[in-house]
């Protein structure tokens, strides 16, 4: 479906719209499943420059500006002050019409003073929180509670030179400056500690579903990652393994059987309610018949492929 947008600016404007295929499997017709759709604006600047927005998704969006052969890549959460100053205007109009502005401002305060080394790090961090925070929270518990977040809400981002990756408390965000200074590109993990804030678990039994949550919300949706993105082997993992594998069953679960299965696992953690005990309810399966079908569904996809 091509869809071509007028605009009284100069530069040209093309929107692509790129529908992925419905999955015709499942219970739940595939028309009710969330599709991730690709949104592709080009503009020219007049200096013969190139601005590609791409929206891959409902959430993530970035830009590729080229001019005079240099390449910027920009992630709609960072600063429009990483953009060449030429293209900024350009790059602004495309981010409004996508909606990709956040409507809410939250404060981010950064204590690097254990890893003064982490602060430029810390700064693009930042700019992931302050956009992410309010969708998640979105996401989880509705847009009327963006409407609610208190206007002093502040989340404290805190690098220690330290063993592990980051841990969530509260909203204070602990990372360590030796793992980024090892993966340097990891800003997912920024995600996955700002989504444990927005969730503000009770004590949590089942921490593989938690975490499955949490991943689900940075792999899928931040990182908009394509269906059976993580590597599952067929007859070793377990619907138990948490994070990313986990993930991948709750995004086969969301597009076959509920759109709206991660607003009601969220409520089951919020009242300290059973994972387990809410699939039989609501589904009438056992967490272990419908990890069995999404592994058999893998399965066949490879057949056919
Ligand atoms: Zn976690």
């Amino acid at each position: 479906m091509n869809l071509f947008v007028k605009t009284g600016l100069r530069a040209a404007l093309g929107v692509l719209v790129l529908l992925g295929l419905a999955q015709a499997t499942g219970r739940v017709a595939a028309d009710e499943a969330p599709e991730k759709e690709t949104i592709t604006i080009e503009k020219e600047l007049p200096s013969g420059g190139k601005v590609t927005i791409n929206k891959v998704g409902q959430e993530a969006a970035y830009a590729v500006v080229e001019i005079g052969g240099e390449k910027t890549e920009i992630d709609a959460f960072e600063p429009l002050s990483r953009v060449p100053e030429e293209a900024r205007g350009v790059v602004e109009e495309a981010w409004n019409q996508l909606g990709e502005i956040p409507k809410k401002t939250i404060n981010v305060e950064i204590d690097v003073t254990d890893a003064p080394d982490a602060l430029e790090w810390a700064e693009r961090a930042k700019s992931r929180v302050l956009y992410w925070y309010p969708k998640v929270v979105a996401l989880l518990d509705g847009d009327a509670a963006v409407d609610k977040i208190p206007e002093d809400f502040t989340i404290k981002l805190i690098f220690k030179d330290m063993d592990g990756v980051a841990y969530a408390a509260g909203n204070e965000i602990t990372v360590s400056s030796r793992y980024i200074k090892r993966n340097p590109k990891d800003f997912g993990l920024v995600v996955h500690e700002t989504t444990h804030v927005a969730q503000r678990y009770p004590r949590c039994r089942e921490t593989w579903a938690m975490e499955g949550e949490t991943d689900y919300i940075r792999y899928y949706i931040t990182e908009a990652r394509t269906k059976n993105h993580w590597r599952i082997d067929p007859e070793k993992s377990k619907y138990t393994d948490s994070y990313g594998i986990t993930a991948s069953f709750y995004d086969w679960i969301i597009r076959n059987y509920d759109s709206g299965f991660l607003t009601k696992l969220h409520r089951v953690f919020r009242v300290q309610g059973s994972v387990e005990r809410f699939f039989v309810e609501e589904y009438d399966a056992t967490c272990q018949e419908l990890w069995d079908e999404f592994i058999a569904s893998l399965t066949n996809q490879t057949r056919q492929d």
